[in-house]
């Protein structure tokens, strides 16, 4: 029997334990173990909260879950309830696919003032994880500025732009929907470095934009490439740089307005101790399309600043790790003999849910091909004696079931749950 651990509940976790399961058939035993007494990780805590059909693919991974071969160990922090040596020890494969949870930091002058918050804190936040439920953002009559031009980007100034009619039906925690129902920010500017042509906005989520109730899209014309240029795009990019003409052409008839200011590379953030503007410095781009800045500054005002410029994987004990690229040191999913990675983990935080499906199947081939026999370890039994030991109180699946169940029940009308955002909560909804 093969032992196999993986550390993450999201995507990469579910769908490594997936292709194990194909790989190995009835010869594996896998154990999930997340830090969270809750599974699905970026499903749960980092996709939109309006975004529901997309958190749907949560079904797909419960029936993994409830398979006979496949175990949900939550509650287990590892590196501090267990170690990465001692995992070794115990499984003949331990997959790292803990995702990429940490914001990448703005290092600008002013950075670390008051009002100025990373996109993992304020997603978090909005989406109920238990790490950021205190972070009480400041937005009603506020100018907001949201630092990035992908789809994290993109969702944090829907959200903030949309009412609490069109916040009804999702999942959003209360203490967030509380805020934002009954608050509306005064502007919201969504600050890129580089052009149109740069974005990294998919059609579909920047689409929404131009669906709000109370909030339109603003794009200066002036910031558009000439529409010939359009034809070197792929199709999805081509797609999205339509939309930003589309809005273009039009003059925002909302009274809450999403401004682009593109060509803009955020230099340092002032104000009185705490944010007020953001200095931005105007740029044009090189001939390999980078911005270079061109001397001249403005100050866009900015009373919240929610910077989404690209997430980390936080560094594990014992793991080697590549500070420049924020995740595990590795080669195409392997860190050192019986030790892999996965997902965001391995290859940094790009592409869809979707893409970590492969990257799960990849793993899976590599470790049959790295280890041709198992090794007749102690698998789950031995972590269970282990954790007993210490006085680890592990979540189980059947455990999560009864969470979810009163999550379901807790649920607002119109929304689909009320999410615990305490871990204590979670523990104690686990009793039934
Ligand atoms: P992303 O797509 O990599 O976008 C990061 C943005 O930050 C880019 O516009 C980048 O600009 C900008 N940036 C980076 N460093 C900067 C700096 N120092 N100053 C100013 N701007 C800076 O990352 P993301 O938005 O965090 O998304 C992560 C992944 O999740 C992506 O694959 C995304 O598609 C996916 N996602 C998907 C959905 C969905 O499908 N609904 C929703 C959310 C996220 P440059 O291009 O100039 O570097």
């Amino acid at each position: 029997m093969y032992h196999i651990a993986i550390i993450g509940s999201g995507p990469a976790g579910y769908y490594t334990a997936e292709a194990c399961q194909k790989q190995f058939g009835d010869n594996v035993h896998v154990d999930i173990i997340d830090r969270m007494p809750v599974p699905f990780g970026l499903i749960r805590s980092g996709v939109a909260p309006d975004h529901q059909s997309i958190k749907g693919v949560s079904r797909r991974y419960e029936a993994i879950a409830l398979c006979d071969n496949v175990r949900f160990a939550g509650h287990v922090s590892v590196g501090q309830d267990v170690t990465i040596p001692e995992l070794q020890t115990l499984y003949d494969a331990v997959v790292l696919a803990t995702g990429a949870p940490s914001d990448t930091k703005l290092t600008i002058a002013g950075g670390d003032l008051p009002g100025v918050i990373g996109s993992a804190a304020f997603v978090g936040w909005y989406n109920g994880h238990p790490d950021f439920a205190e972070l009480h953002p400041d937005v009603d009559g506020k100018a907001v500025v949201v630092i990035g031009n992908g789809n994290v980007a993109l969702d944090v100034a829907r959200i903030l732009a949309k009412t609490g009619t069109e916040l009804s039906g999702s999942d959003i925690v209360g203490h967030a929907y509380d805020v934002l129902a009954n608050a509306r920010p005064s502007r919201i500017t969504l600050v890129g470095r580089r052009g149109p042509h740069q974005i990294a906005m998919t059609p579909k989520e920047l689409g929404e934009l131009g669906m709000l109730e109370r909030a339109a899209p603003l794009v200066s014309s002036s910031d558009l490439p000439p529409v010939e240029e359009d034809a070197h795009l792929d199709s999805g990019h081509r797609k999205s740089v339509q939309l930003l003409r589309q809005f273009a052409a039009k003059t925002p008839d909302k009274p809450l307005v999403v401004e682009f200011d593109f060509f803009a590379m955020p230099v340092a953030i002032e104000g009185n101790g705490r944010a007020e503007r953001l200095i931005v410095e105007r740029t044009t781009l090189d001939d390999q399309n980078r911005s270079i800045g061109t001397g001249e500054r403005y100050a866009i005002p900015a009373n919240l600043v929610v910077s989404c410029i690209g997430y980390r994987t936080p560094p594990i004990p014992d793991v080697p790790y590549d500070e420049t690229l924020g995740r595990f040191a590795n080669v195409d999913g392997l860190i050192a003999p019986g030790l892999y990675a996965a997902g965001w983990a391995r290859r940094g935080p790009t592409g869809t849910i979707g893409t970590n499906k492969p990257d799960g199947f990849m793993i899976a081939e590599r470790i049959a091909v790295d280890i041709p026999k198992p090794a007749g370890k102690a698998g789950r039994e031995g972590l269970d004696a282990l954790l007993g030991k210490r006085g680890v109180d592990l979540v189980t699946f059947r455990d999560w079931q009864k969470i979810d169940l009163a999550e379901v029940s807790h649920a607002r009308d119109g929304a689909p749950r009320e999410k615990f955002v305490h871990v204590e909560e979670m523990m104690a909804a686990r009793e039934g």
